[in-house]
């Protein structure tokens, strides 16, 4: 579903060869992602910058071409079969978003799901898609068996601001109805703050705003950032805020001068405040415990033995 400018899209239905990608300096362990691109085409998408690497459009072109890896369900089971699979942390939709709209249609992440419970392997997802809720059967079904987290990106509530941003995307407010639903299911949801924007989004009522409405909704975690400009992003979003923004121009250039990140005395009293305010709000939502499943996790050796 679109909200608000739709394009022409290419969807290339392309089979994978593996699932999952071995990742170093997170949290996770592993990342797994069923589409590449994104029709969301946020202008502060972290990924045009990798896309630009990689020398695919990440510019005005990004979005409009989606890789549909149509086998990765399949790929991934094998791989959670072998005997060397440690059951590791994996991240859905690191580099993509999981519930794009044509999850709709293909089903993957859902599918990915079902295998990662069947394998007893915890993962988190992240999206800005209200469509996860479509999936709230198989996610409580892992949350039974797993650690498993839904974090639903909330940058901001400022409507001009999201719809600036965010073309493809659903309004802050719809998404925050998902973090009820999902929290009131049993589902253990976080709101991720990212980005937040300089001169945009980061007002200290702005950022109130979105924390309160969070926790209202039952988000169990919150966490924030702010805006990170590597190249490819960088020329995107510049331009697009001297379209949209143009008195916020000279602001960015001095703060993004020679570098990506902001550097910690920017960072830091940003985060502090969203935790500050986290830990004064409590979560509106009492969150249903889902019993545990009554299953013993069957390990790969055990079942190579039992074949
Ligand atoms: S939803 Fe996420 S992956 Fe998609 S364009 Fe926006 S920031 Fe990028």
């Amino acid at each position: 579903m679109f909200y608000t400018r739709p394009v022409q899209v290419e969807y290339r239905e392309e089979p994978c060869r593996s699932a999952l990608n071995p990742v170093r300096g997170m949290p996770f362990g592993w990342s797994l992602n069923p589409y590449m691109g994104c029709v969301h085409r946020c202008t502060f998408c972290y990924v045009r910058a990798f896309e630009a690497r990689a020398d695919r459009p990440s510019d005005d072109g990004y979005g409009r071409s989606i890789r549909v890896k149509t086998n990765i369900a399949a790929v991934l089971r094998g791989e959670l079969a072998r005997q060397s699979w440690q059951r590791e942390h994996v991240a859905i939709g690191a580099a993509t978003d999981p519930y794009q709209p044509a999850e709709g249609r293909y089903r993957l992440t859902r599918a990915c799901i079902v295998e990662l419970a069947a394998a007893w392997t915890p993962f988190a997802l992240i999206t800005r898609g209200p469509m996860v809720w479509r999936d709230v059967d198989v996610l409580q079904d892992a949350s039974r068996r797993v650690e498993v987290t839904v974090q639903v990106s909330v940058p901001t509530v400022d409507d001009d601001v999201w719809r600036t941003t965010e073309p493809g995307t659903a309004p802050p407010r719809r998404r925050l109805e998902i973090v009820r639903r999902l929290a009131e299911a049993g589902i253990a949801v976080s709101v991720a703050m990212a980005p937040i924007l300089p001169g945009l989004s980061d007002r200290p009522e702005r950022i109130e705003e979105v924390v309160r409405a969070a926790r209202a909704a039952g988000a169990k975690a919150i966490w924030a950032n702010l805006l990170y400009l590597k190249p490819g992003t960088r020329e995107h979003f510049l331009a697009a805020l001297s379209r949209d923004w143009p008195e916020q121009v000279e602001l960015y250039e001095r703060l993004y001068a020679g570098r990506a990140y902001l550097p910690a005395a920017v960072v830091d009293p940003v985060r502090e405040r969203v935790r500050e305010l986290a830990r004064a709000t409590p979560s509106a939502v009492r969150t249903r415990r889902l019993a545990p499943a009554h299953v013993v996790p069957t390990t790969p050796t055990q079942l190579a033995l039992a074949i």
